[in-house]
C-alpha cells in the first residue's frame, strides 16, 4: 500500500521545508492546507473568501470547509505515496482523514511530529518577514495557542495508534532531513 504520512508541529516548525524535501527524496505529493488555502484565497473562489478571516486572524478555518477540500485532494491521488502538511489539525479533522483514507483504500502510515519549542517559533517566524498577515506577533501568539489547544491532542492520538514519531525540529534543516527520513525507514 502507498505510503500516506502526516507532518504535525507548530507553526514555524519547518513542515513545508521538510515537506519539499521528503517530495524531491521520496517523491511525495505533498498536500499543504495552507498553501491551498492561500491559492484559493488568490484565486477569489469562494473557499477562499470563507477561510481569509479566520487565516488573518491566526485561527482555525472551520473542519467541514477543510475536510472538503482535502477529501476532494486525496481522491486525485490514488496510486500515489501522499505528505500531508498542516493537515489534520483537529482530532475532528483526523477522524475524517482515516474515514476519507479507508474510501479509497488506504490509512495513514506514520505522523511526524516536528518538535519546536514556543520560544524558538517566535524567533523564527519574526525573522522569516514573508509579508503574511498572520505573521505579526500578536498573530503568531494566536497560531501558537490555538496549535496547544486544538493539534496537540493529535500527539496522544496518533501515539494511541502506534502511528506517532517524535523528532527534534529545533535543529538545522539537514539535522531534522535526517530524522524525518529515519522516522519513515
Ligand atoms: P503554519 O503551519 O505556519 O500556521 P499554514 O500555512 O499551515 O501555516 O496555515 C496557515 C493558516 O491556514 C492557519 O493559521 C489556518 O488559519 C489555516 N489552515 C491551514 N491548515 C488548516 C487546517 N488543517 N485546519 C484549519 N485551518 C487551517
Amino acid at each position: 500500500m502507498e505510503q500516506t504520512v502526516a507532518l504535525l508541529g507548530p507553526p514555524g516548525s519547518g513542515k513545508g521545508t521538510q515537506a519539499a524535501r521528503l517530495r524531491e527524496q521520496l517523491g511525495f505529493a505533498s498536500l499543504a492546507t495552507g498553501d491551498l488555502l492561500r491559492g484559493a484565497r488568490a484565486a477569489g473562489t469562494d473557499l477562499g473568501r470563507r477561510a481569509s478571516e479566520y487565516m488573518d486572524h491566526g485561527d482555525l478555518v472551520p473542519d467541514e470547509l477543510i475536510v472538503a477540500m482535502i477529501r476532494n485532494a486525496i481522491a486525485s491521488l490514488d496510486g500515489k505515496p501522499i505528505l500531508l502538511d498542516g493537515f489534520p489539525r483537529t482530532v475532528a479533522q483526523a477522524d475524517a482523514l482515516a474515514g476519507a483514507l479507508k474510501a479509497r483504500g488506504r490509512e495513514l502510515t506514520a505522523a511526524i511530529l516536528i518538535d519546536v519549542p514556543d520560544e524558538v517559533v517566535i524567533e523564527r517566524i519574526s525573522r522569516r518577514h514573508q509579508g503574511r498577515e498572520d505573521d505579526r506577533p500578536e498573530t503568531v501568539r494566536e497560531r501558537l495557542r490555538v496549535y496547544h489547544r486544538e493539534t496537540q491532542p493529535l500527539v496522544a492520538y496518533y501515539d494511541e495508534r502506534g502511528l506517532l514519531r517524535r523528532v527534534d525540529g529545533a535543529q538545522d534543516a539537514d539535522t531534522v532531513e535526517a530524522g524525518v527520513l529515519a522516522a519513515l525507514d
